[in-house]
């Protein structure tokens, strides 16, 4: 085993420290990689602060992994020394069940094993990518096209595809009106997509403040929600609705905006349950739906349609001594649009 160094909360919602954690030695299928750098997402900052559950401490968060392969396991034959690559939310699943066996490893009905706080196969429990290194077992290490840049294309391994697969599993494409909510890590992403997708993208965001940066990112409308006349002029206008937000929001409002038949698709999850009257549904043959990430296939594919069409996060390098600043700026709303951390500077 190594030790690393890395970023971990000591316990439930404390501060993350420097520090260091243990990786395994290679097995016959496992990848070691040198981390370049690793994205901050709002699931890493629930996780610590225990919206969704107890974890088990010193926890490192961090699921938006990329960096360069540096030694490879005897059976490795996927990936090789050298080559860029990156690792998203998870890093192993059973691979016999329906779910895995048709590509949806998120859906393992065995319990996929996730990036951080899980258990592992050896029944250690996973820690994230917020290290200087990683070890992984190669059929979850992504292959990261050339065109995109080990910093930008970070964020795609978990808000990238969090958005993408619920936006191809809906069919939107050219003809489909879209509204994205929240326009943080996951909404940026979804939009991009969206857009590349030929959809008609709206943006409904708390407030105007990032407007012109929602229309550069290629959305068609964008409209605040904390102005009531949005939800009036906006009645029954969408076929999917993404919500991408943190916090609890007003189903009813939202489900509102859907046409007959429309979906509404939750990717953000807060802590605290949305109430929800079915009348809301019933009144116009409505779907309410959640998503969960996407499977190792359909990442792979995701990562080569951004390089395809240009697109790729928005994003604010920061070192790892400026990780609990960060997480404070996300919690307020305040990300442009992604903070990826350099991992150079967990030893520093
Ligand atoms: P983020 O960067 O913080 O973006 C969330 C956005 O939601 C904010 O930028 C803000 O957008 C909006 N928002 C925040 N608080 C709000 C409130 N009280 N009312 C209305 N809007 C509010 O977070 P993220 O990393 O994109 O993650 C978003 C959510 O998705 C988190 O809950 C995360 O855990 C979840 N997630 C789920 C999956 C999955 O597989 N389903 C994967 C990754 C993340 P505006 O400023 O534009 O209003
Ligand atoms: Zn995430």
């Amino acid at each position: 085993m190594t030790l690393v160094h890395a970023y971990a909360a000591p316990r439930e919602a404390a501060p993350l420290e420097k520090t260091t954690i243990e990786r395994r030695e290679l097995g016959p299928h496992d990848v070691l990689i040198d981390i370049a750098f690793a994205g901050i997402c709002h699931s890493d900052i629930h996780t610590v602060r225990g919206d969704w559950g107890g974890q088990q401490y010193p926890l490192a968060p961090g699921h938006e992994i990329t960096g360069t392969v540096a030694a490879i396991g005897s059976d490795v034959t996927k990936h090789a020394v050298g080559d860029r690559v990156g690792v998203g939310c998870l890093v192993n699943s059973c691979g016999e069940c329906r779910n895995c066996q048709r590509g949806e490893e998120q859906y393992c009905s065995n319990g996929a094993v996730g990036t951080y706080g899980a258990v592992d196969r050896d029944g250690t429990i996973t820690q994230g990518g917020y290290s200087e290194k990683v070890v992984v077992t190669e059929d979850f290490v992504l292959r990261i096209p050339d065109a995109l840049a080990l910093d930008v294309a970070a964020p795609l391994l978990c808000a990238g595809i969090t958005t993408y697969s619920p936006l191809r599993h809906w069919n939107v494409g050219p003809g489909t009106r879209v509204a994205v909510v929240g326009l943080g890590g996951l909404g940026h992403m979804g939009v991009q997509i969206a857009h590349a997708l030929g959809a008609e993208v709206t943006v409904l965001s708390q407030t105007l403040s990032k407007k012109d940066d929602g229309l550069r990112l290629g959305a068609d409308h964008y409209y605040a929600t904390s102005d009531s006349e949005t939800f009036r002029s906006l009645r029954g206008s969408f076929d999917v609705i993404l919500n991408t937000v943190s916090a609890v929001i007003d189903l009813r409002a939202y489900l509102s905006l859907l046409d007959v038949g429309g979906s509404m698709v939750c990717v953000g999850a807060p802590g605290e349950p949305l109430a929800v009257n079915v009348s809301s549904l019933i009144g116009g043959r409505r779907s309410l739906a959640g998503s969960n990430i996407g499977g190792i296939r359909e990442t792979q594919e995701m990562l080569d349609f951004c390089a395809e069409h240009g697109i790729a996060a928005q994003i604010e390098v920061i070192p790892a001594s400026a990780i609990n600043d960060a997480y404070e700026r996300v919690l307020a709303s305040d990300v442009r649009y992604r903070f990826v951390i350099d991992a150079a500077t967990f030893a520093d």
